[in-house]
């Protein structure tokens, strides 16, 4: 605190991210980061990277970057968005997109940087109670609001809402932005990016951090009408032009140009869930049906707080929220088969 500071940074509470510890060989599930690295087509375009043109300023439009993602999603590039990492992006829609006369809707239960940005924007929020299965229903969003955002799958809890069901809400709901966080759709979801030609008010946003396995190098995305586009080009010019670095927009376009290590890794991640999950599900836990690259998971007779200090002492991290309605479940970040094991391995020694 300090006489200094202004008014509304007194009253913010920021974001808390998930550890990064400095300890070596730990198994760390705990901020849903990919287990393999990113392509080795991406690493090789990152080291061309590192030449004299770094004295340059990059591309503020980072153009090449939008045709790759709007030709790979048969969209126009116009109706594209990058940022630094989607958190930047998303930063920028709570700022430009949301309406200040009735409160943002958003799941009780969901990502945890959306109060913050409300709090940063001053946005007035509601949130809507997930069902007793920590589903989405999206009859409960039927009220005036000044936009709609929540995670498809959500997180933490990786719950999948139909795309049909997403159609429905976007019939119900014309008059204020939706905006679907996809961060984990590429392990097992369906998209919404198909929805945006017929909805003027859909914004589908996704990230390189998670299922392209690049969260260092920060490159997340927006897709929506060209109105909305236009918005949120209107803040990132007033706020720094060039989000992007030359490396970042190379890998980013690299990455997408490599889709047979795409679909492989995801596939692993995607046959790893499903083992770890029958894995835990046999040492008495309740799993959540996950369509992420995590599960969340409850044990009937074990604390979760207590569980995740036992697997720390093994040199496993996993997440765990101090919120009431989920103070008993931990987020488990898919590793590799070998770190799944480990981890099980740890838990039988515990359980
Ligand atoms: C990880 C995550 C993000 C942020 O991704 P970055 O592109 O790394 O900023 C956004 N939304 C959700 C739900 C996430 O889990």
């Amino acid at each position: 605190m300090s006489r200094f500071w202004s008014p509304i940074v007194h009253k913010l509470e920021p974001y808390v991210p998930g550890e990064q510890p400095k300890i070596a060989n730990l198994i760390k599930l705990n901020t849903n980061e990919n287990p393999y690295g990113p392509s080795p087509k991406v690493l090789d375009v990152l080291k061309q990277g590192i030449n004299d043109d770094l004295r340059l300023y990059p591309d503020p439009n980072s153009s090449k970057l939008k045709k790759t993602i709007a030709d790979y999603y048969h969209v126009n590039t116009e109706q594209i968005f990058v940022g630094n990492g989607s958190d930047e992006v998303l930063a920028h829609i709570f700022n430009a997109l949301f309406q200040h006369d009735a409160p943002l809707l958003f799941p009780d239960i969901s990502y945890s940087f959306y109060p913050v940005y409300c709090q940063l924007y001053q946005i007035d929020y509601q949130t809507i109670p997930l069902t007793q299965q920590f589903e989405i229903d999206i009859n409960d969003y039927q009220q005036k609001n000044g936009g709609i955002i929540f995670p498809n799958p959500n997180a933490p809890t990786g719950r999948l809402l139909t795309l049909s069901a997403i159609k429905q809400l976007l019939q119900n709901n014309t008059e204020s932005v939706v905006v679907i966080d996809e961060a984990y759709i590429d392990f097992g979801g369906e998209t919404a990016i198909s929805l945006v030609k017929q909805y003027p008010n859909l914004l589908v946003t996704q990230t390189l951090s998670k299922s392209r396995s690049l969260a260092n190098l920060r490159i997340g995305f927006a897709i929506g009408h060209t109105d909305l586009i236009e918005a949120l080009v209107r803040v990132k010019d007033s706020f720094n032009s060039y989000p992007m670095s030359n490396l970042a927009i190379s890998a980013g376009i690299a990455a997408f140009n490599d889709q047979d290590y795409f679909e492989e890794t995801c596939q692993k991640i995607i046959n790893s869930r499903d083992e770890l999950e029958q894995a835990l599900i046999a040492l008495g836990f309740e799993v959540l049906p996950s369509s992420a690259n995590f599960v969340f998971t409850r044990h009937p007779h074990h604390d979760a707080e207590e569980l995740a200090a036992a697997l720390r002492q093994q040199g496993i991290i996993v997440r765990h929220f101090q919120k009431t309605r989920i103070k008993q479940f931990l987020r488990v970040t898919i590793g590799t088969l070998e770190q799944n094991q480990q981890l099980i391995q740890a838990l039988k020694t515990v359980i």
